[in-house]
């Protein structure tokens, strides 16, 4: 029996969580919900994930500044690298190099694409696993 894979989404925007959560339950997902950047970096801590999705755009510790803690704390203490991608709301030039900058491993643009979702989880959760 395949073990389902659990996904954190941080996500302040109330109605982009149901969208986000129907779509992750549809594609086979577990996923935990938190707003804001504290809490995805607190979770993050606590709790085992195979992928954050990541809204850049959130109030007090925003999705850029959390990952930088993720990645920070896994530093600290030899941790493989959770797979964290960033969401827009912008589509601007250069957002994604400011995403992989700030440490996230790849970016999508809301609303949130049920094939662009599947893909890009597919893609990192699988290679976790592989370089693993
Ligand atoms: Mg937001």
């Amino acid at each position: 029996m395949q073990q389902q894979h659990r996904v954190l989404l941080a996500e302040d925007n109330k109605i982009n969580q149901v969208v986000a959560v129907g779509t992750l339950k549809k594609l086979g997902y577990v996923v935990d919900i938190v707003e804001d950047g504290g809490q995805a970096v607190a979770a993050c801590a606590a709790e085992e994930y195979d992928a954050v999705l990541m809204d850049v755009m959130m109030p007090g510790v925003d999705g850029y500044q959390a990952t930088g803690m993720i990645r920070e704390h896994e530093r600290a203490n030899g941790l493989k690298p959770l797979p964290i991608i960033g969401l827009s709301a912008r589509a601007m030039a250069g957002d994604r190099e400011i995403a992989l900058e700030a440490g996230m491993n790849d970016y999508l643009t809301k609303p949130l694409r049920t094939s662009a979702l599947e893909e890009v989880l597919g893609r990192w959760i699988d290679r976790s696993v592989v370089v693993d």
